[in-house]
């Protein structure tokens, strides 16, 4: 995961898909086709969602592929190979925040493949509070 910029609202990050070459790394249509994640610009701008911390895409390991084969960009990431993870955030109780459903087939529903939810503030409980 390489971010280039930052801004309040987004970040850029090098396209993981094409290892920042800007060319389908796939050569489906011709070896110098676009990438189509980032539109051969390089990069992809991630938007914030509120507050949060920019990570490593677990489900493609920040590869940006289809870990499930096709040669497909990834469904959790986009292709940036960099998911944005909302703050505070938890363990995702149904993942055990590996980011995969427990067969393996496809990103967990629950975090969308990120590994963590973001902890609802009703929902803290408070240490020692009755
Ligand atoms: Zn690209
Ligand atoms: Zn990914
Ligand atoms: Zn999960």
């Amino acid at each position: 995961m390489s971010i280039i910029k930052e801004e309040p609202t987004r970040f850029l990050v090098m396209c993981a898909f094409c290892g920042g070459k800007g060319k389908d790394p796939f050569g489906i249509m011709s070896l110098l086709s676009a990438c189509y994640v980032c539109g051969g610009e390089k990069a992809v701008w991630m938007e914030k969602i509120g507050t949060g911390i920019a990570k490593e895409c677990l489900f493609c390991n920040g590869s940006g592929v289809s870990p499930t084969g096709a040669r497909n960009h990834c469904a959790v990431c986009g292709g940036a190979g960099v998911v944005w993870v909302e703050e505070p955030s938890q363990v995702c109780p149904d993942c055990n925040g590996t980011g995969w459903q427990p067969d393996m087939s496809l990103y967990c529903i629950v975090c969308k493949g990120k590994g963590a939810i973001p902890v609802e503030k009703d929902a803290i409980i408070v240490e020692g509070g009755r």
